[in-house]
């Protein structure tokens, strides 16, 4: 069994940065990538908003900035999942898929979010045979270049993917659930003056039709309650994410929808020694500032408390 002071879960800006804190702590921290190292910035294009950046960055290129900085200070940059915990204490316990048994003094959660997805089995087929509906615009949207697609969502994911899908194609049909967007007055600019993007309000999918790769969509209006079909190539969900938090079930207070709890002003879980950081617990922000924001607060709740039972 290996022992570690402090094991963190996740690659993206939360446990990177709580990397770079506690490294620079001297608390000689072990981060455990899990399945997308980088996190959900690798599966995105230009990122604008992250401060520090006037000309913008590629996500896949600031995550590699982050990965540098962490291991600058020695964090042990591990490409694995952990698959089991055992936070029954004071050592916390913890294995990886390959088996390798590991005991924490801290552990700092960075596990991030998942797409959702619609629930329809046609969908769920198209998307695990790779007949062209996907829950990442950005990562292939090229394959449906000069092809007609439609994208379901009314928030900043849709309104973003969509404008990013109309460079590519002639014509994408924005699907809303309900009479407006929830993204941010910018972004429903963007795509209100796209004349490539025509929005189908109080629209929803019934089904996909096409085997082996898509090729037409069943909408329904749920005003009229008329129901049509769209003739497209690809189909992009973007109707938001899940906390990636099954693994603490059981072991760490959530909410409802798997968000992890933590108390109020600090990254402290209802486990001693266990710390919460990033969009695993926080449904409200999620932005990679906000997420390494926390992921900041962790490593330095981390510190604290291996300092105070004389660990570090
Ligand atoms: P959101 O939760 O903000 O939006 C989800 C959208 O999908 C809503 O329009 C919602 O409709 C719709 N929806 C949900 N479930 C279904 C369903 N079953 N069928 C049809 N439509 C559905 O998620 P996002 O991923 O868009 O954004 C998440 C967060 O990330 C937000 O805070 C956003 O601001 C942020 N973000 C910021 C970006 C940026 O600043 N560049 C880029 C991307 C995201 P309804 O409105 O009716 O609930």
């Amino acid at each position: 069994m290996e022992k570690i002071k402090c094991l963190i879960i996740g690659s993206g800006p939360a446990g990177y940065t709580a990397a770079i804190y506690a490294a620079r702590a001297g608390v000689e921290p072990v981060l455990y990538t899990g399945s997308t190292p980088g996190g959900q910035l690798t599966i995105t294009t230009d990122v604008e908003n992250y401060p520090g950046y006037p000309d913008g960055i590629m996500g896949p290129e600031m995550m590699e900035d982050f990965r540098k900085q962490a291991e600058r200070f020695g964090t042990d940059v591990r490409y694995e999942m952990i698959e089991k915990v055992d936070f029954t204490g004071p050592k916390h316990k913890l294995w990886t898929e390959s088996g390798h048994e590991i005991e924490a003094d801290s552990v700092i959660i960075s596990t991030g979010a998942s797409a959702k997805w619609l629930g329809l089995e046609s969908e769920q087929k198209l998307a695990t045979t790779g007949g062209g509906v996907s829950a990442c615009a950005v990562c292939d949207g090229f394959f449906f270049r000069g092809m007609e697609v439609a994208i379901v969502g009314g928030g900043d994911t849709a309104a973003e993917e969509a404008t990013y899908l109309a460079k590519l194609c002639p014509k994408v049909h924005m699907l809303v659930r309900r009479d407006e967007l929830r993204a941010s007055k910018i972004m429903q600019e963007r795509v209100l003056n796209n004349e490539k993007i025509q929005v189908h309000w109080n629209t929803e999918v019934t089904d996909v039709i096409g085997d082996p790769v898509v090729e037409a969509i069943k909408v329904v209006n749920n005003k009229t309650g008329e129901h049509t079909e769209i003739a497209i190539k690809g189909l992009f969900v973007a109707i938001g994410h899940q906390p990636n938090t099954k693994l603490f079930e059981g072991w760490l207070d959530m909410d409802e929808t798997g968000y992890l709890i933590t108390k109020p002003g600090t990254a402290k879980t209802n486990i001693e020694g266990v710390f919460a950081s990033g969009d695993a617990q926080d449904k409200v922000y999620r932005q990679a500032i906000t997420a390494a924001g926390t992921g900041c607060m962790a490593a330095l709740d981390a510190e604290r408390y291996l300092t105070e039972k004389g660990i570090i």
